[in-house]
């Protein structure tokens, strides 16, 4: 670690629980965020600033002005950009000397498992479950730990699933995949704070990971914003499960 590694990640490196080879294991770190909309902004910000050295960020759309009410990352200037590049503007203004990989196409089957392979910790900020079931059956086949945050309305939630643990249950064991679309946010609404709530918790959660002390595996934490309320739930894995019950090693 460089001296001027030292001087801006001090606050982190004074905490017991962090110390230097804390710091250094975030320094060292690949996290691969899939969604850099509502979610994805405050995961890619709150992970660059605590020092995470490799952020790949995945998005293949555009900044339109109608993002700018929760998507904090995007600004007025870039409206019309791919949003990993409008990302990557961000997270270089804020520290440059974070790497970045921009993704912004569509990946495949096999490019999204390579890229999951590669990756050591994986957050999910997307937005539609098509896209959360394909996440979460390359993690279970790369072994790798998914942050799960989802937001709607006045509602979000958070969890863990990490297949290289046995006992954890999977996105599929949550929620059975019946190919139909969810709802989304453009038809039913999102109150900006609360992709910024659930965002910062994964991002906090990312770091718990990376540390090698996750805090909600087999558990699921369930926000109602308008009443400032969480819910902690179990979450048991599906013996059944058509995703985690046949890969499983
Ligand atoms: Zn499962």
């Amino acid at each position: 670690m460089t001296p001027e590694q030292r001087a801006r990640y001090d606050r982190q490196i004074r905490l017991p629980a962090i110390t230097e080879v804390g710091q250094q294991k975030l320094l060292d770190a690949n996290v691969l965020i899939i969604g850099m909309g509502g979610l994805g902004s405050p995961v890619a910000m709150y992970l660059a600033a605590a020092g995470v050295g490799h952020l790949t960020l995945s998005d293949f759309d555009v900044v339109e002005s109608s993002n700018l009410q929760r998507q904090v990352i995007h600004t007025e200037q870039t409206v019309g950009q791919l949003k990993v590049d409008s990302a990557k503007a961000f997270i270089k203004s804020l520290s440059p000397q974070t790497n970045i990989t921009t993704i912004d196409h569509e990946l495949s089957d096999n490019e999204l498992l390579e890229q999951v392979r590669r990756a050591d910790v994986v957050v999910d900020c997307t937005d539609n479950f098509p896209s959360r079931f394909e996440l979460n059956r390359a993690c279970i086949k790369a072994q790798k730990p998914l942050v799960s945050g989802a937001a709607i309305r006045q509602e979000g939630q958070v969890t863990t699933f990490d297949s290289s643990d046995k006992n954890s249950p999977c996105y599929n064991c949550l929620y059975p995949d019946t190919g139909v679309e969810s709802a989304s946010c453009s038809m039913e609404g999102v109150v900006a704070p609360v992709v910024g709530i659930i965002g910062t918790m994964q991002a906090q959660e990312t770091i718990n990971v990376l540390l090698g002390r996750p805090a909600l595996v087999g558990r699921l934490l369930l926000l109602d914003a308008q009443h400032l309320e969480w819910q902690r739930m179990k979450l048991t894995k599906n013996p059944n499960c058509p995703a985690c019950s046949t890969t499983q090693i």
